[in-house]
């Protein structure tokens, strides 16, 4: 499990998100990337390494967008390489999704979807949730602003495992949606921005005021809003926390110092290492 950047607002997307990776590279990982929303399409730039090589992909300069989505993988399913890291796109190109944690049964859900006619193009877990968002947004007939909403919930109702989630989408260019179950996620709020991270101080340079999520708390973010649906898409509040941490101790999470954040952080460490490796029938 690895890193998760996102932003929506006014400012151009790609330098925030690289400049969030590049504060998470501390995680660890084998690859990255990150999508935006260019007019009306999604462009996706991924690439196997560093940061600093993605950095280096033609075309990622002319990102004009300011809604985007990244990711450092630490692959779980499939080796690292340009096809495996993320985002991931559905088979008609208008869902992309960033996505940290381990899929148990996506060999069933992808046998379910390649029945639908849907083509796999990566080794990973992952590819199976941008195809059934889509599965399920297509199966539904109702055409109202919660569709694609509903679409994510039921794909997150049948994941087994874990995850935090970053869905952009073409039907949706002024939106993001983003949810989490047994992996880590933040929402940094400013008046007119929200940022998404894995962890708070990646993105403590922008805002000290943050949503820190639950499981299953589906969240539709625009640029100047925050709205959260419970596990049935029933609508509530979310309190905004105010973090009062600078740089040095935001590094420490509130701890004096770094051994007692690193001896209270063990169970968490531990299980965040193995728990993704561990399955309900495979237990190492
Ligand atoms: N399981 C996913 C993969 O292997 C995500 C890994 C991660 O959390 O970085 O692609």
């Amino acid at each position: 499990m690895c890193g998760i950047v996102g932003y929506i607002g006014n400012k151009k997307a790609k330098p925030i998100l690289i400049n969030g990776l590049t504060r998470l590279e501390y995680r660890g990982y084998d690859s990255a990337g990150i999508a935006t929303i260019e007019n009306d399409d999604i462009s996706v730039i991924k690439n196997k390494g560093r940061v600093a090589e993605l950095e280096k992909v033609p075309g990622i300069d002319t990102l004009e967008g300011t809604i985007g989505i990244a990711h450092t993988r630490w692959a779980t399913h499939g080796k690292p390489s340009n096809e495996n890291s993320h985002p991931h796109m559905d088979n008609s190109k208008h869902f992309a999704v960033v996505h940290n944690g381990i899929i148990e049964n996506y060999h069933e859900l992808r046998d379910f979807l390649q029945n639908n006619g849907y083509t796999f193009y990566s080794e990973t877990d992952t590819e199976v949730i941008p195809n059934l968002i889509h599965y399920y947004y297509e199966k539904d007939t109702n055409n109202d602003e919660l569709r694609i909403l509903r679409a994510v919930q039921s794909t997150c109702n049948n994941l087994k495992g874990s995850f935090a989630l970053e869905i952009i989408s073409s039907y949706m260019k002024d939106k993001m949606i983003v949810v989490r179950k047994d992996s880590p996620l933040v929402i940094g709020k400013t008046a007119t921005e929200n940022y998404i991270s894995s962890d708070i101080p990646a993105i403590l340079s922008y805002t000290k005021d943050f949503y820190l999520l639950n499981d299953f708390e589906y969240v539709v973010l625009s640029r100047t809003s925050a709205e959260f649906y419970d596990a049935n898409l029933k609508k509530f509040n979310k309190r905004l926390e105010n973090i009062n941490w600078s740089a040095s101790a935001a590094e420490k999470e509130g701890f004096a110092d770094f051994m007692l954040k690193e001896i209270f952080e063990q169970p968490k460490s531990i299980r965040e290492t193995i728990g993704s490796r561990l399955t309900e029938d495979r237990k190492m």
